[in-house]
């Protein structure tokens, strides 16, 4: 069997270009005779991924130098919890806005720590919505806001960051990390799982701004502390080295189709492609409002569970995998991370127009 078109939330698709670069250097790594998983952390070959690793991010994102940026361990999950407690230091207050499971995650995660505002949410039309926000609505004297920019599961986007004022602005980009220009300045903090739109899973990238830095509670475990982190460029201690070789790889990809504002371009042609089908169809439905559609993760449905279960079937048969929506909201989801060529989506709605024809 060749290779499918994989549609998976993630751990998800990977440039056909990168897999191979790795393949080719598995056995031997520039010459030093092994794989980049056999090698010290400490070696130099490792330690000049590394710094190129960081300095790509860097160039493609514009990170101006008074942000660090920290690849760790322990999944962006483990980030709902460092955020507070290296970021309350003052008020113990932070504002929340609630569009799906991550920050509902991230949010009981904070209160452990300090005080809990959720500013608004959009639980009551099942995350389908980002709700509209504005400057009076956040608290100034809390330590921070906090955003999801691409909801995963729910499938919205924020179409522009909100006015928080002066409060800085933590950001989980999961979902959304590379995959369109955000001006880094704009936050205080950024991370992102990699398995979405980076690499393997096994590395989360942060980007943190100076001033966030050295306030991390007592209680805060030396792993956990982003100045620790930051001051070891990453090494601290053992770091998920391959996931970040693989990284890299991705980034020199990125960099050599002609960075974040071409892939950008190339996300929007592909989310419309899908979201124009779904607009003009028959039979299946885009479950978003439509000005808060995210350009990764497409969920749709179909009239009755036994269509939403056949179309599955087939489509896994004729070679478009992991389109099952998530449990919490059932039907379908197509992500469309950076990796997904433009040709799997058009063939992805030829498929549909054939399911169509043949259900209506
Ligand atoms: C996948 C995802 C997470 C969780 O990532 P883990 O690495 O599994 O902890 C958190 N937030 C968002 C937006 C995600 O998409």
């Amino acid at each position: 069997m060749g290779r499918v078109y994989n549609f998976s939330a993630g751990p998800a698709i990977l440039p056909e270009s990168v897999l191979k670069k790795a393949a080719a250097e598995i056995m031997d790594y520039q010459g030093t005779g092994m794989s980049v998983m056999e090698m010290s952390h400490r070696s130099k070959p490792y330690e000049a991924i590394n710094d190129a690793a960081e300095a790509l991010l860097r160039e493609l994102m514009g990170i101006p130098d008074n942000y660090q940026v920290i690849f760790m361990q322990g999944g962006a999950s483990s980030q709902f919890a460092m955020v507070p407690l290296n970021l309350f230091h003052k008020s113990n207050k932070a504002d929340y806005v609630n569009t799906g499971e991550w920050s509902k995650k991230a949010i009981a995660e904070a209160k452990k720590y300090g005080a809990v505002r959720v500013v608004a949410s959009s639980e009551d039309k099942m995350f389908s919505y980002i709700p509209r926000l504005n400057k009076s609505m956040f608290d100034q004297e809390a330590d921070y806001a906090y955003i999801v920019t691409n909801n995963t599961i729910f499938g919205t986007l924020y179409p522009e960051l909100p006015d928080v004022g002066k409060l800085p602005l933590v950001a989980d980009m999961s979902s959304n990390f590379l995959s369109q220009v955000y001006d880094v300045s704009k936050f205080a903090l950024i991370f992102a799982g990699a398995q979405k739109n980076v690499g393997p899973a096994g590395v989360t990238v942060v980007i943190i701004r100076n001033d966030m830095l050295g306030h991390a509670k007592d209680i805060t475990p030396t792993m956990f502390n982003y100045k620790i982190q930051a001051d070891a460029k990453s090494l601290y201690n053992t770091p998920p080295c391959y996931t970040i070789y693989i990284a890299k790889l991705v980034f020199e990809w990125l960099k050599e189709m002609g960075g974040i504002p071409v892939i950008e371009k190339i996300n929007r042609e592909k989310a419309a492609i899908l979201y124009n089908f779904l607009d003009n169809s028959t039979l299946f439905k885009g479950t978003v409002n439509p000005q808060d559609r995210s350009l990764m993760n497409v969920p749709f449905v179909l009239p009755s569970e036994e269509l939403n279960e056949n179309f599955i079937k087939e489509a896994t048969q004729n070679g478009f995998v992991q389109l099952k929506g998530h449990r919490s909201v059932g039907g379908m989801r197509a992500s469309i991370y950076n990796a997904m060529p433009i040709e799997g989506v058009k063939k992805l709605v030829e498929f549909m127009k054939k399911f169509e024809m043949a259900n209506k």
